[in-house]
């Protein structure tokens, strides 16, 4: 665990650092093969951080063509396993040697506040690079029942050159949830990290290098979606892509598939989570902090921000009202101060976005019981913590994804209308569901279409736990646990006669 320092530590160690501005291809830094860049911004000042290349289709080739050639070299795919598990054993370490330097770099380039950056980067990305290290010794293949005839074996192989295509709400912790376990199973890799976020994947890519992972396993290009990303989506040579981001461009790399070489796309994306207190779970204050946390955690921009809560009609009020104490203690604020909890905003189109959605529901009939605003006194794209009571199932807050810090309360009568009412959405990636009576959770956990239900708390799982989204929150594939290997090997059968 990360020792927190203060602000002025980290705004030293902000006015230090060297911003990466390169794309990484074939094991070292390189500019965009047109030459161009693009603007970096820190959207908690609106200042520009720098420039970085802007890569497009020709970059997406060289890219590509370095990852196959590295791949089909061997120096990486068919090492020994104990080879590549030292190889990212190190890489865990240069990321904690690192993780204060990444977690500013990352709190710069996003607004996130750096105590979750640091906790996300210092533990969390570190851990995922140690596990699937001490993973790769230990995934056995299989012999199948046969005659004395034959002997035949069942392998799991690398699949080759995975595009990873990311989001920017937490850019370094997905490029470890993907990348970890596609380079435990061998594969290269081509990183199109989202174009508002890229700075500590580059970062990373070099750390790779230096813990002795071959030039070209991994290549990280910064670009936007429509050129870079879509590239990535249609490239003949990649032979799978796997991709968190928005439901509705998810969408489009199911038609880049099919319009180029089928290749198979794991898909992780929206969700609109219920968050379901029934009314005889104590509205205590474990309970009451996981209630916000869920909501404005990473400045509610989460996949799995639970910003629909539904609660029992007996406790509600109660709740409310314990819920709007809590949320005063959320400091919002300087990214790079260890107090602040929420952040800005990605982008000012992202900021308008979140207060639109706000004025919406204002407009739609709930009752504004906290924040609504951007907060006067900061000159980035913030938005205040904000909570709404009396939220009615249909309004377009209860339905669509908001992406900001925003909490709304909707009362329910009973476990039936909570189970009806948070089934009634086309996304399925998560809920959480309190209450005392065991024989209920159980009930409630096998009937929600979630690919994560978490009872008596809010959490995601861990590192040992797949993740990912039922309906149209994800495809089959999963990230995290032993289950992410999936999404990175082929499975081969080898039938050997014998006589
Ligand atoms: P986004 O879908 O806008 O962008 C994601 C990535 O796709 C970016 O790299 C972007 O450049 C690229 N992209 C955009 N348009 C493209 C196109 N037409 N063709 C190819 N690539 C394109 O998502 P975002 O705004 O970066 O992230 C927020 C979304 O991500 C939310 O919906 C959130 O729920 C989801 N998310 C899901 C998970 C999960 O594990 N399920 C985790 C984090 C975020």
């Amino acid at each position: 665990m990360l020792e927190t320092k203060t602000l002025a530590h980290y705004r030293t160690i902000a006015s230090d650092l060297a911003l990466p501005g390169l794309a990484f291809i074939d094991g070292e830094f390189c500019p965009a093969s047109s030459g161009r860049v693009f603007e970096n911004i820190n959207p908690a000042t609106g200042e520009i951080l720098g420039t970085v290349a802007h890569c497009e289709t020709a970059d997406v080739d060289i890219a590509v063509a370095a990852a196959r050639r590295a791949f089909e070299s061997g120096a990486w795919s068919r090492t020994a396993p104990e080879e590549r598990k030292e190889v990212l054993l190190r890489l865990a370490e240069l990321v904690r040697r690192e993780a204060e330097a990444l977690a500013v770099m990352e709190s710069l380039d996003t607004g996130k506040a750096i105590a979750d950056c640091l906790h996300e980067i210092g533990n969390e990305v570190a851990t995922f690079f140690q596990w699937y290290a001490e993973l790769i010794d230990k995934v056995f293949g299989k012999v199948a029942p046969t005659g004395e005839d034959a002997l035949a074996l069942i392998v799991k192989e690398p699949i080759g050159v995975v595009g990873m295509v990311l989001p920017w709400n937490f850019p370094l912790l997905m490029v470890a949830w993907k990348l970890a376990p596609a380079l435990a199973a061998g594969c290269s890799a081509v990183v199109k990290p989202a174009e508002q976020s890229p700075l500590t994947a580059l970062r990373l890519a070099e750390l790779a290098v230096e813990a002795g992972v071959p030039a070209g396993v991994i290549n990280v290009l910064p670009g936007f979606g429509e050129t870079a990303g879509q590239a990535v989506g249609r490239h003949p040579d990649i032979d799978v892509v796997s991709f968190t981001g928005s439901t509705e461009v998810g969408a489009h790399f199911l038609k880049y598939a099919g319009e180029s070489n089928l290749k198979p796309v794991g898909l992780e994306m929206g969700g609109k989570s219920p968050f379901i207190v029934l009314d005889d779970a104590p509205i205590d204050d474990r309970l009451v902090d996981e209630a916000v946390s869920s909501a404005l955690w990473n400045a509610g921009q989460n996949c799995s921000a639970n910003m629909r809560q539904m609660v029992g009609a007996k406790v509600k009020d109660e709740f409310l009202s314990k819920v709007l104490d809590k949320v005063k203690t959320w400091k919002v604020g300087d990214p790079l101060d260890p107090e602040t909890r929420i952040g800005s905003m990605i982008t000012k189109e992202h900021q308008e976005r979140v207060l639109g959605y706000i004025e919406m529901g204002r407009r739609e009939g709930a009752a504004l019981c906290a924040g609504g605003g951007r907060p006067a006194e900061l000159p980035g794209y913030f938005v205040e913590p904000t909570v709404f009571g009396d939220v009615r199932p249909d309004m377009t807050i209860a339905r669509e994804e908001i992406f900001g810090p925003v909490l709304g309360v909707i009362t329910v009568k009973d476990e039936d209308e909570a189970l009806t009412l948070a089934r009634d959405t086309v996304y399925g990636l998560h809920a959480t569901v309190f209450t005392r009576d065991i024989d209920r959770a159980i009930r409630m956990a096998r009937r929600l279409p979630c690919g994560t239900v978490s009872i008596n708390a809010f959490t995601e799982g861990d590192i040992k736990t797949p993740f990912g989204g039922y309906r149209q929150s994800g495809s089959l594939a999963r990230d995290n646990g032993t289950e992410a290997m999936d999404q990175y090997t082929q499975t081969k059968t080898i039938w050997i006669a014998v006589s």
